[in-house]
């Protein structure tokens, strides 16, 4: 048997769009740039890779969690730096009307062309800020002027000792969020990769100054773990840390995970020691005091921050990147291929497909029984067209680890087939266990 693994992006969204994952939002209208809407299986999925990280974080004896509005308060972004820093160098070509960026363009930055024409006759480059704005309120002039955030750690640092006196934690504690981001971006693209709407997990990990480097340390190495656990390929994965001139204005140290996606190896998540600027801007813009006091050495000191940002929509999609594989077999009948997301159980979005052998009443009621006991404890799914084996491989092209078969067998034994995706292994499994079995196998996946 031949494997192969994903080699174009358009397999995953095709695969995305004929299976439910992943669909172009407004389709019927054409679409919208770099926006698109999670099917059926893809919001499956995508609480799925929240939960993972969700639990990741808060279940941990030191992280509370957040979940703060979209709109703040203009002036937060004043102060992280949002407002007069966010923003890309855009240049106009003349000719052909094309823009495209600066700082990231190979044409532009070898001989100043433009990468559509190749003309010269170019614009200056205009700093073009990224936030998305609107207006609060009925009135639309600069004094209703609110953004949506382009990233959702300004609303950690603003509620950090809401969080910190209200949990009575102690530091180093950490405030972890999930939610929604903005950010009118000049290059999306890449799928999922990059949109200008966005889902992003963050994670601020408060620490007194003179301990972050050791903290630094801590995340990356708790954050690589989180990507071993679910069964990313190490052989994807890499630390890029930041040099001198690639470091955010905000960042003390700084080191990207980048994945291997089929078009190359990209950031996947920032970890950043952010250090004191922004408790510190936030203190110098609204005129309150974020200090935190620690009693056991009564000692008052701003403490410093280690960030971890991962992208939930780009972590969805290493996962299916991931996941995908082809097995291929040739036998004189020909070329045979399986496709396969071998997803992690935890992020797969469907646990357990239930498949009566026929759709005769005699077997579609017990089936039918089986699924509503399955669905107390997980996502099924109910299948009963066409022949096994082709639902078996309907099954394994979304990633589903086992397909529970109800045949006539089972009628007088009360067992079903339980079939694995990774091996394709058949057992027979008692109905009233099955929930059990399932539970047990699912957690001790590796085991299977
Ligand atoms: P990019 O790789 O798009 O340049 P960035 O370096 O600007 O991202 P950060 O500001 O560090 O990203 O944001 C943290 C994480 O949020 C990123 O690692 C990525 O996973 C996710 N993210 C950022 N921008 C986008 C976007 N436009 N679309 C999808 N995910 C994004």
């Amino acid at each position: 048997m031949k494997i192969k693994y994903l080699e174009d992006l358009n397999t995953l969204v095709s695969l995305s769009k004929r299976r439910g994952f992943v669909f172009q939002s407004s389709e019927i209208y054409g679409g919208l740039g770099s926006c698109w809407d999670y099917g059926p299986l893809g919001s499956l999925m995508k609480l799925n890779v929240k939960r993972a990280w969700w639990n990741a974080m808060t279940r941990r004896q030191d992280i509370v969690g957040l979940d703060a509005s979209i709109l703040m308060h203009p002036m937060v972004w004043k102060a992280s730096g949002h407002v007069d820093g966010f923003s890309d160098p855009l240049v106009d070509c003349k000719e052909c009307k094309t823009r495209f960026r600066a700082d990231n363009t190979e044409s532009y930055l070898k001989d100043k062309k433009c990468p559509n024409c190749g003309s010269k006759n170019l614009s200056e480059p205009r700093q073009f800020n990224l936030m998305f704005k609107t207006h609060m309120g009925p009135v639309e002039d600069s004094g209703s002027v609110v953004y949506l955030r382009p990233e959702t750690a300004q609303g950690h640092f603003v509620n950090f000792l809401n969080c910190q006196q209200s949990s009575r934690y102690k530091v180093p504690f950490g405030i972890a969020a999930i939610g929604k981001s903005f950010r009118n971006e000049i290059t999306p693209g890449n799928f999922i990769f990059r949109t200008r709407e966005f889902e992003q997990m963050e994670m601020q990990f408060f620490v007194k100054p003179g301990t972050d480097a050791q903290f630094f340390e801590m995340w990356k190495e708790i954050r690589w773990g989180f990507y071993k656990k679910y069964g990313i390929k190490t052989d994807n994965l890499e630390f890029h840390p930041h040099g001198e001139g690639e470091l955010a204005h905000y960042a003390k140290a700084a080191v990207d995970v980048h994945y291997r996606f089929p078009m190359g190896f990209s950031e996947l998540e920032g970890i950043h020691n952010r250090g004191d600027f922004d408790l510190t801007q936030h203190m110098k813009f609204s005129g309150k005091s974020l200090e935190y006091f620690d009693e056991a050495t009564k000692e008052k000191f701003i403490p410093y921050v280690i960030e971890t940002a991962v992208g939930c929509d780009r972590l969805f999609l290493a996962f299916l990147c991931d996941a995908y594989r082809e097995e291929i077999t040739t036998s004189e009948k020909g070329e045979d291929v399986r496709v396969v997301l071998g997803l992690h159980p935890e992020i797969a979005p469907i646990k357990a497909a239930v498949l009566p052998l026929s759709k005769k009443e005699e077997l579609a009621g017990p089936a039918e029984k089986l699924r509503a006991q399955l669905a107390e404890d997980f996502d099924v799914q109910y299948d009963e067209a066409g022949s096994i084996g082709k639902r078996y491989r309907r099954q394994d092209e979304i990633g589903t680890p086992f397909c529970c078969t109800v045949d006539f067998d089972s009628l007088n034994d009360g067992a079903v087939t339980v079939r694995h995706r990774e091996t394709m292994q058949q057992e027979r499994v008692n109905m009233t266990q099955l929930n059990a079995y399932v539970a047990a196998k699912l957690k001790n996946f590796s085991a299977n």
